[in-house]
């Protein structure tokens, strides 16, 4: 919900709240836990960031048990070694293609230690999380509670738990975002006005909390799910999205041990390996997620077909995943909810109460001003620009931080019709451009780098207000 809002009289805005079964059948014929010490590859190279040199937990006699830590979201800083180990991932991939989802899983592990998570659904990504159990490594495993699964699935998580003598590390949407959303908008928004936004609440940012404690993730992401979306997931890739422990872009590593995989193969090995699965996959269902936004599907149906129905296929990812999305798709006028009719609507990012909406005779007027009562931050964006969104988190939280030290914080959507406009008059070269206001100048100071993680950003503002 927007309210008008005025600051300095003469600015004007917005505040918001707001693969074969043969091959598979081979992989998993010759499953074996594999040697320890596992020797890790020190020649890989040219990384974008520096990743996680991070020794793999009692490498040599695991202890399962003592790898599960209560909560992904309040993870401590890991022990990190003095060597800055320096991975290049596209070419890791190309190396990996064709390996096993084992090997794949192992090599994930024993990098990335206590570092790295399992993003378990409560579907067949089971496999997983029995991959991970047959290297003989401890693992970590964190789920999304959204609060609108289906019975069977909580029954699922608790029976996985047991079988495999594991916690799930839950993460839960934020009370007061769910409040506001379900109070202006209803428990069923979704159905008019696109999936985006409750996906938001109740998936993306719990999801982007917990992956801010790790440098890791392992996701079961497969090629064959979902053609418009999925058809290029490589094995491991840096997160196109999210950020990681050590914050801003780059600082992820995304782990798809399953990606080159078919889903027969998948529930072939879940059979022979005597998985336990979720009781709706006998009910019909094959994809699963929220119960309002799942349905079974017929035999010869696609999976996704079963996911957000209403709406467009080009479109189906929740925001999980939100890096497969291409610009194609994410461009013409909303970002990423396109509705069977054809029609999209724009979900905006940076609602909260705490950063001013600024409009375009706003921004203007905060230009001509050389006297402001206090320094302003914007951030120029656009909502379906991915790097925007995988700045939200940490721009939402600068504001917070920001509310009560006298500095404005503030968003000029700047695509579209303010494009030429914000490239002239605000040094907008891509999204998204951040841009500080001093007190006493007209010229704002444009943010110089790309890491857009909280700490960075306030040391920026401290060092100019
Ligand atoms: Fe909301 Fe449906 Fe997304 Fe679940 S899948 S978070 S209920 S829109």
């Amino acid at each position: 919900m927007a309210l008008a809002f005025s600051s300095s009289p003469a600015i004007h805005g917005s505040l918001s709240s707001s693969h074969e079964q043969s091959k598979v059948g081979s992989q998993f014929g010759s499953f074996q836990h594999l040697d320890r010490p596992h020797i890790l590859s020190s020649s890989l190279n040219v990384s974008r960031r520096r990743s996680a040199a991070v020794k793999p937990l009692n490498a040599a006699e695991p202890k399962r048990n003592n790898s599960i830590v209560p909560s992904a979201a309040t993870i401590v800083a890991p022990e990190v070694g003095d060597k800055v180990e320096e991975e290049d991932y596209e070419k890791l991939a190309k190396e990996l293609e064709n390996a096993s989802p084992l090997e794949i899983m192992d090599k994930a592990l024993a990098k990335f230690g206590n570092d790295i998570a399992i993003a378990f659904s409560g579907a067949e990504d089971v496999a997983l999380i029995e991959y991970a159990r047959l290297t003989g490594r401890p693992f970590r495993v964190f789920s999304l509670d959204t609060g609108r699964l289906n019975p069977e699935t909580y029954k699922f998580f608790d029976t996985v738990e047991r079988h495999y003598g594991i916690h799930i590390e839950y993460m839960f949407p934020d009370a007061v975002e769910v409040q506001a959303l379900v109070r202006s908008k209803g428990l069923f928004s979704f159905y008019e006005d696109g999936h985006q936004e409750c996906c938001r609440v109740r998936k993306v940012r719990p999801l982007r909390r917990a992956l801010k404690g790790l440098r890791a993730w392992i996701t079961g992401q497969r090629k064959d799910q979902s053609p418009g979306t999925r058809s290029e997931v490589p094995v491991v890739q840096v997160d196109p999205a999210f950020e990681g422990l050590d914050g801003g872009l780059g600082s992820l590593v995304k782990w798809n041990p399953v990606a080159n995989v078919d889903g027969k193969d998948i529930w072939n090995f879940l059979r022979a390996m005597n998985v336990p699965v979720n009781l709706l996959h006998s009910q019909g269902y094959v994809s699963i997620g929220c119960e309002p936004c799942t349905r079974p599907v017929l035999p010869g149906q696609h999976e996704r077909e079963g996911r957000w129905w209403w709406e467009d296929a080009r479109a189906k990812e929740c925001g999980l995943h939100k890096g497969n999305l291409k610009q194609d798709t994410l461009n013409g006028n909303g970002n990423g909810a396109v509705h069977a009719n054809g029609s999209t609507t724009v979900a905006d990012i940076f609602d909260t109460k705490n950063i001013v909406s600024l409009s375009r005779p706003g921004i203007e007027n905060l230009l001509k001003l050389d006297d402001r009562r206090e320094p302003w931050l914007v951030v120029l964006y656009a909502p379906w620009c991915q790097f925007c969104q995988a700045m939200e988190g940490s721009y939402v939280e600068l504001a917070e931080k920001l509310a009560v030290s006298g500095v404005k914080v503030a968003k000029f959507r700047a695509d579209g019709d303010q494009k030429t406009f914000a490239q002239k008059e605000l040094q907008l070269g891509s999204f998204p451009t951040i841009l500080f206001f001093p007190k006493n100048s007209t010229r704002p100071i444009k943010y110089p780098t790309e890491n857009r993680d909280v700490d960075s950003l306030m040391a920026f503002v401290n060092a100019l207000r």
